[in-house]
């Protein structure tokens, strides 16, 4: 990955990266609805709410109507942005306890990636900004640590339907 030259850049690629959790975190919490998940779909939507604020934040920051262009080698190590939970880790009968690891894993893989931008930053103003999302990003951490302890562990047999979807032709 190369690291962005100054604060424009760097922040439209947290930006990009806020947006890309908001919508995630959006489409599972609606996927959650389908299955009369409430408990989950709500806690993803707090996530979403959570990010979505992180994105405005950022173009206020930056007095920035519209998203703007990434440059084309600001490119994310992994095929998705390190917010982004991946879509085959969601499962209807997930319980809060899996929505919060995934959750939790996401934040901390946004903390990580705000730590390494501020530690590669040559500018000063980067490196600011770089640490302070990724206190916030710590925030959200913590946020989700204190959910965890909340809800009940699963049992070994999370996974087995009792009543398992019928389909019909
Ligand atoms: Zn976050």
């Amino acid at each position: 990955m190369s690291a962005p030259q100054n604060l424009e850049e760097f922040m439209a690629l947290a930006l990009a990266m806020e947006r890309e959790a908001v919508e995630r975190y959006t489409e599972f919490a609606d996927t959650m609805d389908t299955h009369n998940n409430r408990e989950v779909a709500a806690m993803f939507r707090t996530m979403a709410g959570y990010e979505n604020k992180h994105a405005q934040q950022i173009m206020a920051e930056m007095g920035w109507k519209e998203a703007p262009p990434l440059r084309a080698t600001l490119t994310w190590p992994d095929f998705e942005a390190p917010e982004t939970v991946a879509i085959d880790e969601v499962h209807y009968l997930m319980q809060p306890w899996h929505a919060l690891q995934l959750a939790l894993a996401a934040e901390q893989r946004a903390e990580r990636f705000f730590a390494e931008l501020a530690r590669v930053a040559t500018d000063d103003s980067v490196r600011r900004a770089a640490l302070e999302l990724q206190a916030e990003e710590a925030e959200h951490v913590a946020l989700v640590k204190q959910w965890l302890d909340k809800v009940p562990q699963p049992d070994r047999n999370w996974a087995e339907d009792p009543d398992p979807p019928r389909y019909s032709d």
